[in-house]
């Protein structure tokens, strides 16, 4: 059978999103016309803007925000993500040896609340986002990602947090989930939702609060003085202050280019099978993943769907089409899902869509203040915003109201994130160790092992010390 011969073409936006707009459209936001003023401007609707937005009125109540969206809010990857709640713990490692003990357990900490934050606004807010706490799972699907998982369960032991991140045998992966490529693992606590019914509920909440939010607005220019002034195709907005919140798109933004490389992270998801589902055990909503340099992840719907996911291939930084939909990349995370899950072999792929991916050189957001001092940004999220924008917001209303507290103290806050070099990681040098990555992942997924030179090329990112590629 072929693995996507059945997809059926997006249509640039995902099944969330559609599934969202048709149980609430909301009311309608038209494109900004002439000339406006505001306290903040906001530019990009999705989890960053949106959270930055709420925390903006819950800090300072009576302000005026105006959000800026390109398109519609809930169409970027806020719209299209694979709906996986997660924390840190799983990197406490890797922070801790760059910022020291303390300052990762204040990160994974405040990572942490994010995930009940959210759980606790949907429900205060109605907003039925499908939210589900479950245990999350990231496990070895070939013997080489054996014990991946390690450096960061044994930092969690060392830093007295040993539930938090902890192993799981082999046996017990197969009680969540009964599917043979699944090997052991480790464990923590999420979560997961509908993500585009977050992205909209959040768009209702904030309406209702007065916010004034532009659809088909798209940001063209920002000039920077006493005020912050941000030009669209038929407008202006004049703020005191400005946050970019615009994702994989800021990496074609003045001042942010070389902090980012974007790539498209694709999803997959299958007919309804409630049945097959039951037979895999896999009843407790768990969302998992393998821990493949290029990783899989995937989770269940309530109706006995799985959503299946997996990184394409490179683009570039312009977004264009590919990014919502790219054959190629579909087919790779469609062989991912057959692999992965063979007692779904006659059950048919119905949709398959991508969104872009902004992925910092450290494996978190930064969030911080352009020259100038009037425009903040929030950006690098790395494939793991679901919870962590949420955790943005309430760092960019600090920014923007120029408050410090907690949160502002974290080690990603006003830093300078760390750049790309522009040759290496992107263009041809990024496509070359992107192949690499991908030949080695393959490689090891048959029971192979890659060669010295692939092995070489796919760790040049790592021995370069930025956090991307295998590291091992
Ligand atoms: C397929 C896929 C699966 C993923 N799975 C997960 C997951 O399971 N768990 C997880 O934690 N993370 C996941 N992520 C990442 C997560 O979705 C993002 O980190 C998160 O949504 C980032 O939120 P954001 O607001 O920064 O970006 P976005 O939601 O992309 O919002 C940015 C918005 O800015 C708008 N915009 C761009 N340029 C302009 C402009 N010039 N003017 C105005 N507006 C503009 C865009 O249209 C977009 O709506 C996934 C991402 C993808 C693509």
């Amino acid at each position: 059978m072929s693995v996507v011969g059945d997809v059926r073409r997006s249509t640039g936006t995902s099944y969330w999103l559609r599934e969202a707009l048709a149980a609430d459209p909301g009311e309608a936001c038209p494109p900004l016309r002439g000339e406006t003023t505001a306290d903040v401007v906001v530019l990009g609707g999705g989890y960053c803007g949106l959270w930055t937005a709420w925390f903006l009125t819950e800090r300072a109540p009576g302000i005026d925000v105006v959000v800026l969206e390109r398109d519609v809010c809930g169409s970027g990857a806020s719209g299209r993500n694979g709906g996986f709640v997660g924390a840190w713990w799983d990197e406490i490692d890797g922070l801790a040896a760059r910022y020291g003990d303390d300052a990762a357990l204040a990160a994974c900490r405040a990572g942490d609340e994010s995930i009940w934050a959210i759980e606790d606004w949907c429900q205060r807010q109605g907003v039925d986002a499908w939210y589900r706490p479950a245990d999350y799972l990231e496990v070895a699907s070939s013997e080489a990602q054996e014990g991946a998982w390690g450096g960061a369960v044994e930092a969690c032991r060392r830093l007295g947090e040993p539930e938090r991140y902890r192993d799981i045998s082999a046996e017990e992966v197969q009680r969540v989930c009964r599917t043979p490529a699944l090997r052991a693992g480790a464990v923590m606590r999420g979560a997961t939702v509908q993500p585009a019914r977050l992205a909209r509920g959040l768009r209702r909440v904030l309406l209702e609060r007065g916010v004034r939010i532009h659809e088909g607005t798209s940001a063209s220019r920002m000039g920077r003085g006493s005020l912050v002034e941000v030009e669209t195709k038929d407008g202006l907005v004049r703020a005191g202050r400005a946050v970019i919140a615009t994702n994989a798109w800021a990496a074609r933004w003045p001042g942010l280019r070389r902090s980012l490389v974007v790539r498209g992270s694709y999803i997959v998801l299958t007919a309804p099978a409630p049945e097959r589902i039951e037979e895999l055990g896999w009843t407790g909503g768990e969302p998992i993943c393998d821990v493949r340099t290029a990783l899989h992840y995937f989770r269940t719907t309530p109706d006995g769907r799985i959503a299946f996911g997996g990184v394409g291939r490179a683009l570039g930084s312009r977004i264009g089409p590919g990014y919502d939909h790219d054959e190629v990349s579909l087919r790779w995370v469609a062989e991912g899902f057959r692999r992965i899950f063979p007692s779904f072999d006659d059950v048919p792929i119905e949709e398959g869509w991508g969104g872009p991916v902004d992925v910092s050189a450290t494996h978190h957001p930064w969030f911080g203040t352009l020259p100038g001092g009037a425009a903040h940004y929030g950006v690098g999220f790395t494939g793991h915003g679901v919870s962590q924008a949420h955790l943005g917001g309430r760092i960019l209303s600090a920014l923007a109201l120029d408050r410090e507290d907690e949160v502002t103290e974290l080690p990603f806050v006003n830093r300078r994130p760390r750049r790309f070099p522009p040759s290496l990681l992107t263009g041809v040098g990024g496509a070359v160790i992107q192949r690499a990555i991908l030949r080695k992942d393959r490689l090891e997924d048959a029971g192979r092992r890659p060669g010295w030179l692939t092995r070489f090329v796919a760790s040049l990112p790592r021995r370069l010390g930025y956090a991307l590629g295998p590291s091992r």
